[in-house]
């Protein structure tokens, strides 16, 4: 079993900058990562809202924190963390690879995004978006569609809709009523559409769906699927979660179980954002 003051399990914008700030104590920390360093990062074409840049790419943001990481001598592993044993003093992740002991573990794996199944993945940054508030902006003045499940879309069409010229949610489920009741006039909603894709060369062009037996085709640019999200909390069980599924911790990211942490998409805070993964980082970092 390999023995560290700290573990981050997850190399996302929270778990880098919770290491960033345990190595800055002198701390022997290393980061745990399935994949690849930079979590999300590497999913988002263009970033407006993060300190200092006007705008950068997801992939640029992650190369320089991985620079960052390693700069500092932080360890990565690249394993992928199976199962946890937090009932001692000494936390246990196990890995695919290996077995690893800290005092202190800080979760940092992130979220899933439900997905739409279809055609999708092939336009991701390229007018499909999981997310309205980050993405809203880049489709100023343009119409846009949002993927919906009972209503899953109504809080992201009415965001996007500050800035798009109009929104169309498309809802795999009856919504009458709240089309009924819809006193937004950018924003108008569909019910029963099955069978949703994506039509476009290299980026969206539009859209086509089934409701009933009539096939639809519209001009679009950009998707917004939001079919809700599922925090990666399967391993923490033991962990109080909130009523869906995030990690609950106090202000110092500190979970119900002492030494374990929580930062990032995976816990229950109000925006799920680079500066807030980042913040809950530097927080969670100087307090394991
Ligand atoms: C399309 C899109 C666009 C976005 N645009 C913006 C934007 O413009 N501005 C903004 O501020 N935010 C944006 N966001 C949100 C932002 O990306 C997230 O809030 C942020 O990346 C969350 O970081 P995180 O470290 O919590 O999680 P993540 O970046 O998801 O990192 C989690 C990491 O944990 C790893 N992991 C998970 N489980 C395990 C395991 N069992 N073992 C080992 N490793 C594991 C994963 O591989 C992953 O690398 C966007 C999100 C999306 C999807």
């Amino acid at each position: 079993m390999r023995e560290f003051d700290v573990l981050v399990l997850g190399g996302g914008a929270g778990g880098m900058m919770s290491a960033v700030y345990a190595k800055r104590r002198g701390l022997d920390v290393a980061i745990i990562e399935s994949m690849m360093l930079g979590g999300t990062l590497w999913q988002i074409e263009k970033i407006e809202n993060f300190p200092s840049y006007a705008e950068v790419s997801g992939a640029e943001l992650a190369e320089n924190f991985i620079k960052q990481i390693k700069h500092l001598g932080v360890e990565v592993i690249n394993d992928e963390v199976v199962d946890v044993d937090f009932s001692a003093e000494k936390k246990v992740l196990v890995g695919k690879k290996e077995r690893y002991s800290a005092k202190s573990v800080i979760i940092a794996s992130g979220l899933s995004y439900n997905k739409l199944g279809s055609n999708e993945d092939d336009f991701l940054g390229r007018g499909v978006s999981y997310c309205a508030v980050c993405d809203a902006n880049f489709f100023k003045n343009q119409s846009v569609v949002v993927a919906s499940k009972k209503g899953s879309g109504i809080l992201g069409a009415q965001q996007l809709s500050e800035v798009c010229s109009n929104v169309t949610i498309l809802d795999s489920e009856d919504m009458t009523t709240y089309q009924k009741h819809n006193k937004n006039s950018k924003i108008k909603i569909l019910s029963n559409v099955k069978s949703l894709r994506v039509l476009g060369e290299n980026k969206v062009e539009g859209v086509e769906f089934e409701v009933g037996d009539k096939k639809e085709k519209f001009s679009t640019s950009a998707l917004f699927v939001e079919l809700g999200k599922k925090p990666n909390t399967a391993l923490f069980k033991d962990l109080k979660l909130d009523e869906n599924g995030y990690i609950l911790t106090n202000e110092y990211m500190e979970t119900s179980i002492k030494g374990v942490f929580a930062v990032g998409d995976i816990r229950a805070g109000a925006l799920k954002q680079l500066v807030c993964a980042c913040s809950d980082g530097a927080i969670a970092g100087s307090r394991v």
